[in-house]
C-alpha cells in the first residue's frame, strides 16, 4: 500500500482510462489521462506544484509568503490546496466570466479572491498583469513577501509536465503510443507532454486541439495569430504564444467547435461515467481527428483536465446550452423537468 503524506505528494500518477465510444468510432486506442482525480480537481495541481517547487528551491518564495496569480480558477485552486498545506497565503485574480462553481471553490480554499472583468491581454486590466501588480505592490511594502507564480511564461510549469506527466503517459503505455492531443491555456502541458514523447520518439505526433474564439490552431497551421468565433470552455485557449506553448513540439492543429466538442462531454459522462469539463470535450474531439489522420490500430493519448461539477451551471443546464444554440441530449433535459 502507498501512503501520500501530503496535499504535493497525492498530485499526479493519474490514472490512463480507454475511452470506449472513442475507441470503437475510430479503431484506435483513444486514452486519456484522467487529471480530474488530482486532489485539487485538475490537471492545474501539477502546475501548482511544478510552479511553487521551482520557487522554493531558487529562493523566491519564503516561509509564511504569499503566492500571487492570476488564473481561470484551475490553477488558482490548486495553488490555494498547496499553500493550506504549506503555510503560504494565496491572492488570485480571476476574470469574473468563469464559472460560480470555480470561483466559489477558490473562496472556500481560504484565497483572497479579486474578480477583475474580462479584458484582452493587452489591456492593463487583464488578469495576468493584474496579479503581476499586486505582487509588485506587496514586496514594495515589505519586501519578499510575495511571489508571482505566472504560469503562462513560467516555464517550470512545462518542466514539470515534461518530467511528470509525460513520463507517466510514456509509462503507462509502455511506450506504445502513436500520438498525444490536448488544448492548451498556458501551453505547459501541451510542451511538457510534448518535448517527454518527442524525445523518447520523435516520430510520435502531437497535435493542438484549439477551441473556437483561440488564435493557436492558425497560428500553428498559418504561422500567425488569428481567431474566429467563440467558446463556452473555460481555461483554454489564447490570444498569444506564452513562453510555455513557444516551445511545444507541435505537428498539427485543430479549431474544434463547441457543438462538437460538448455531446463528447455528454456522452462521456452518459455513456462512459466520466464527469469532466469543456476542455476534456475539446481534447477528446482532438484525440478522435488525431486517430482518424492516423488510422485504425494507432494508439493516440488526450487529458480529462478537470471535473464537470465545476461547471454544472454551464454545461450540463439545458437553459444555459439552449441560450447558446448549443445540442441538448434527451436524457439531460428529462432531469431537469419543468
Ligand atoms: N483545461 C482546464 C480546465 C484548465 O483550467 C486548463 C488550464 N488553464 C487547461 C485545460 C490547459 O492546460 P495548460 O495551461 O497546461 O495549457
Amino acid at each position: 500500500m502507498t501512503i501520500h503524506a501530503n496535499f504535493a505528494a497525492a498530485i499526479g500518477h493519474t490514472p490512463l482510462i480507454r475511452l470506449r465510444n472513442a475507441s470503437e468510432a475510430t479503431g484506435c486506442e483513444i486514452l486519456a489521462k484522467a487529471e480530474f482525480l488530482n486532489p485539487g480537481g485538475s490537471v492545474k495541481d501539477r502546475t501548482a506544484l511544478g510552479l511553487v517547487d521551482d520557487a522554493e528551491r531558487r529562493g523566491l518564495l519564503r516561509a509564511g509568503g504569499t503566492v500571487v496569480e492570476g488564473t481561470a480558477g484551475n490553477t488558482g485552486i490548486g495553488l490555494a490546496l498547496l499553500g493550506a498545506s504549506r503555510g503560504y497565503r494565496t491572492v488570485i485574480v480571476m476574470p469574473e466570466t468563469q464559472s460560480r462553481e470555480k470561483i466559489d471553490a477558490l473562496r472556500v480554499t481560504g484565497a483572497e479572491v479579486r474578480l477583475v472583468p474580462a479584458a484582452p491581454y493587452k489591456d492593463p486590466g487583464h488578469y495576468a498583469h493584474v496579479a503581476r501588480a499586486l505582487a509588485e505592490a506587496l514586496n514594495a511594502r515589505d519586501p519578499g513577501s510575495a511571489w508571482f507564480a505566472n504560469q503562462f511564461d513560467n516555464t517550470a510549469n512545462r518542466d514539470w509536465h515534461e518530467v511528470h506527466t509525460g513520463a507517466e503517459i510514456w509509462a503507462q503505455t509502455d511506450g506504445r503510443i502513436d500520438g498525444f492531443v490536448c488544448a492548451a491555456g498556458t501551453g505547459g502541458t501541451l510542451a511538457g507532454v510534448g518535448r517527454a514523447l518527442k524525445a523518447r520518439r520523435s516520430d510520435i505526433r502531437i497535435a493542438l486541439a484549439d477551441p473556437c474564439g483561440s488564435a493557436l490552431a492558425h497560428f500553428v497551421t498559418h504561422g500567425e495569430l488569428h481567431a474566429e468565433g467563440n467558446s463556452i470552455s473555460e481555461g483554454i485557449g489564447s490570444s498569444r504564444i506564452t513562453a510555455n506553448f513557444a516551445d511545444a513540439p507541435v505537428d498539427l492543429a485543430w479549431s474544434i467547435p463547441d457543438d462538437e466538442s460538448l455531446p463528447l462531454v455528454h456522452d462521456l459522462l452518459h455513456a462512459e461515467g466520466y464527469c469532466v469539463g469543456g476542455s476534456s470535450g475539446v481534447n477528446v474531439a482532438g484525440a478522435i481527428r488525431l486517430a482518424r489522420e492516423l488510422g485504425p490500430g494507432h494508439t493516440v493519448v488526450t487529458v480529462l483536465c478537470d471535473g464537470g461539477m465545476r461547471y454544472q451551471g454551464k454545461l450540463f443546464n439545458p437553459a444555459f446550452l439552449r441560450g447558446k444554440g448549443l445540442p441538448v441530449p434527451d436524457w439531460l433535459d428529462a432531469a431537469f423537468p419543468g
